[in-house]
């Protein structure tokens, strides 16, 4: 959309906003908003309006707290489903900058610019589809979420009792209201759980939207009496939750990641990008799949990856190349989930295929099989290696990683390690129900 300044003035006039979040992400991907009346209106336009950046977890120190926000006027939205009389409330996504005018460190948002920008001195530009998957749980008489789920339906399934239909019906509208295009939205493979697909788009506007899709889903789904949950692991004997990222670079237009003559009809610009997320995949996993929970997806049998191998229309390796060619010609990237923050994932696996293409980085061989079965010796043969199966591993990974730290720059990589690392150790000397039942009585 085509939103300048004086178009946003005059929309709020004559749609009787009132209120109009700033919003933007922490660190840590949750979603923050600084909300401001109509009357605030030019100085946030301005980029004027100031908050408190020490009250945000992982933003900066009490010394140094006050921080800019600067709206991108492109997200201006209005909120569908706030149409009370007293007047509309509305939004814009914005950036973090210090009070000098100089881009702030902290900003995720910032952070996917940066690389995007760097992407852009070669001439590409990047598309991202994510599938965002997620649970609807039953509430309790009090409201709180619960892990019971309302429906036994399974993947694709139709069924005419199903309560978590009708929220999912109500969250594709009003994300069409919110000019998504949805492509398709169904019941995935474990009870209570759903997708909804909308179009890929470029990056930046892609990230935004995941922003949008989140805070709709659980808004309806809250209309509906259900909690609804991007935890990547709800139920122990169920797939998981995850959020694909299928992405695709293009040049004047044109996909290039395709290439006709190529057997496997993919270019050497796609080959590289593969190579360059396989390098870089242990490094990433901490900022893709951020909590202690998302780890216990990656295990055999729920078409969650396992290994750090390529395939074709594969289910189990971590990235599987569809079988559209043409403009849908793509990577999918099968291990993040909804758990990272989605500007910081999208930076780290971008610079991590454009490491692969700068520095012709070939992949190995794509893998013809269930990687589920693999045993150490083909692994070895294949040159694969496992996908870190703690958040602790992960993080070690990470921390490992020159290259990460340099993508996502240091602010960033130092607060995100210390703040993980202590939530790992927590999880870690917390003495869990499983051991209970299963030591107590024992020994
Ligand atoms: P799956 O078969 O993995 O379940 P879906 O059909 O659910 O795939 O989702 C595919 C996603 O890929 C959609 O969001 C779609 O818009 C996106 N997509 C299609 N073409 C491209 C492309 N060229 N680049 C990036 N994403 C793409
Ligand atoms: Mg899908
Ligand atoms: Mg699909
Ligand atoms: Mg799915
Ligand atoms: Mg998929």
């Amino acid at each position: 959309s085509d939103l300048s300044s004086d178009n946003i003035r005059r929309l709020v006039q004559e749609e009787n906003v009132k209120f109009i979040n700033l919003q933007f992400t922490d660190v840590f991907g949750k979603q923050k908003n600084v909300a401001i009346t109509t009357s605030q209106l030019d100085s946030a336009l301005n980029g004027e309006v100031m908050f408190d950046g020490s009250s945000i977890k992982g933003f900066v120190r009490v010394e140094e707290s006050d921080m800019v926000l600067a709206p991108d006027p492109s997200t201006f939205q209005i909120f569908p489903w706030r149409t009370d009389s007293e007047g509309k409330a509305a939004r814009m996504i914005c950036d973090v900058y210090n009070t000098d005018g100089t881009p702030f460190d902290g900003c995720p948002r910032g952070v996917l610019k940066q690389v995007l920008a760097e992407l852009k001195e070669y001439g590409y530009e990047y598309y991202v589809g994510p599938e965002v998957e997620f649970f609807l749980f039953e509430r309790d008489k009090d409201g709180n979420p619960t892990t019971e789920i309302h429906d036994t339906a399974g993947y694709f399934d139709m069924s005419p009792t199903d309560l978590g239909e009708d929220a999912r019906r109500d969250m594709v509208l009003m994300l069409e209201k919110l000019g998504f295009e949805i492509e398709a939205s169904h019941h995935e493979a474990a009870p209570g759980q759903h997708e909804i697909d909308f179009k890929y788009g470029e990056a930046l506007k892609a990230a935004d939207q995941i922003s949008t899709f989140k805070l709709v889903v659980k808004t309806i789904a809250k209309k509906h009496g259900l909690h609804a949950t991007f935890m990547p692991k709800p139920l122990k004997n169920a797939h998981g939750t995850c959020m694909h990222i299928n992405q695709s670079l293009f040049k004047n237009g044109k996909n290039v990641f395709e290439d006709k003559d190529d057997e496997l009809g993919l270019s050497q610009e796609a080959y590289y990008f593969i190579g360059g997320l396989i390098k870089h995949a242990r490094a990433f996993s901490a900022i893709t799949n951020a909590s202690v929970n998302s780890y216990k997806r990656f295990v055999p049998g729920y078409e969650a990856p396992t290994d750090i191998a390529w395939g074709i229309e594969n289910r189990t390796p971590l990235i599987r190349i569809p079988g559209t060619r043409g403009s849908g010609t793509r990577v999918e990237l099968r291990n993040p989930d909804p758990t990272a923050n989605h500007y910081l994932a999208l930076a780290a696996i971008l610079s991590a295929g454009l490491d692969g293409i700068k520095n012709k980085i070939e992949p190995p061989a794509y893998f013809d099989g269930c990687t589920y079965d693999m045993d150490c010796a083909t692994r070895e043969e294949n040159g694969i290696e496992k996908f870190p199966e703690t958040l602790g591993e992960a993080l070690s990974e990470l921390e490992k990683s020159d290259f990460m730290k340099e993508s996502l720059g240091e602010h960033i990589f130092n607060l995100y390690i210390k703040a993980k690392k202590a939530e790992w150790r927590d999880y870690s000397q917390e003495i869990h129900n499983w051991e209970l039942k299963k030591y107590l009585n024992y020994y």
